[in-house]
């Protein structure tokens, strides 16, 4: 079964519309499929939609940014019910600092002799109030100061990076009491990206689990092969259910398409089972 349970569409920081990520995961051979959009449910008819006409199972969800001991960490829920009111409203609350933080970021920019990156970077965001790294990148590459996204967070917008400008989010404990109010399940989203030591990590799970999450991230395109086995030992070390997912963004962009994942290690328990 070809599952995919991560990915973006235009509705955050995307390049397709939710209906085009649905039609090209339906293409890729997807069979059971998550719209995750970062803080925002208004992809998630759309995509629904387009999944059913297709024939394709389709799980709402969403990614959550998250402030955790000073870092950004993300929750991705999976089968939320996307119209409830007190989601809504919560997830509205998360977006509402980016503006500001954009003209932060497009000020640090120009310190460093790039002008004009908020100008240039909204026609990018469909979305303006969901405005990201991701389209800085997006302009950093277009007006060629940068080759690659890898380029951009390596030299201006990662976490350390000269023109990072750092956000708070929501907590952990909000992002998964949000999640399962809304009948859904939460899921520790790329956890080999995070640069926590290994006590960090040991207090992530302990207290992801304490506050009712379930769910961990194996398979992602931002995992090597050896960190989906790490991975794979830390789900049964704490009981997690296995997640996978490509977090597409778009066709030009990451290692992973949709769909194009490699299976979860047998002994886990996928988080999908719930769905299948
Ligand atoms: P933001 O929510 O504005 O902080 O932007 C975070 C987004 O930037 C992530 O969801 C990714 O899409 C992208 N991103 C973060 N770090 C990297 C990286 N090292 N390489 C490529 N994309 C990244
Ligand atoms: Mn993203
Ligand atoms: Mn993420
Ligand atoms: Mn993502």
């Amino acid at each position: 079964m070809n599952v995919d349970l991560h990915c973006h569409s235009t509705v955050s920081d995307g390049v397709l519309s939710p209906k085009q990520v649905a039609q090209r995961a339906h293409a890729n051979g997807v069979s059971l499929w998550a719209l995750t959009d970062h803080d925002e449910v208004g992809g998630l008819a759309m995509a629904e939609q387009t999944a059913t006409e297709l024939g394709m199972s389709f799980v709402p969800g969403v990614e959550i940014s998250v402030t955790w001991l000073n870092k950004t960490v993300h929750i991705v829920g999976l089968g939320i019910d996307y119209q409830q009111p007190e989601l809504i409203d919560s997830l509205s609350q998360v977006r509402s600092g980016r503006v500001k933080r954009a003209q932060k970021i497009a000020a640090a920019l120009a310190k460093l002799g790039i002008e004009g990156a908020f100008e240039g970077a909204l026609p990018f965001a469909a979305n303006p109030e969901m405005v990201s790294r991701t389209h800085f990148a997006r302009f950093l590459i277009d007006r060629g100061h940068c080759a690659s996204m890898k380029e951009v967070f390596e030299r201006y917008l990662g976490d350390n990076g000269p023109a990072h400008v750092p956000m708070q989010w929501t907590t952990l404990e909000n992002a998964i009491a949000w999640i399962r109010n809304a009948g859904g399940v939460a899921v520790i989203a790329h956890p080999g990206r995070y640069s926590f030591n290994e006590l960090q990590f040991d207090l992530l799970f302990d207290s992801f689990k304490d506050m009712g999450g379930q769910g961990i991230e194996v398979i992602t395109g931002s995992h090597s092969p050896a960190q989906c086995l790490e991975y794979a030992h830390i789900a049964k070390r704490y009981d997690f259910e296995a997640s996978c997912g490509s977090d597409f963004h778009g066709p030009e962009e990451g290692r992973f398409d949709l769909g194009s994942l490699p299976p979860l290690p047998k002994d886990l328990r996928p988080v999908w089972q719930r769905w299948v």
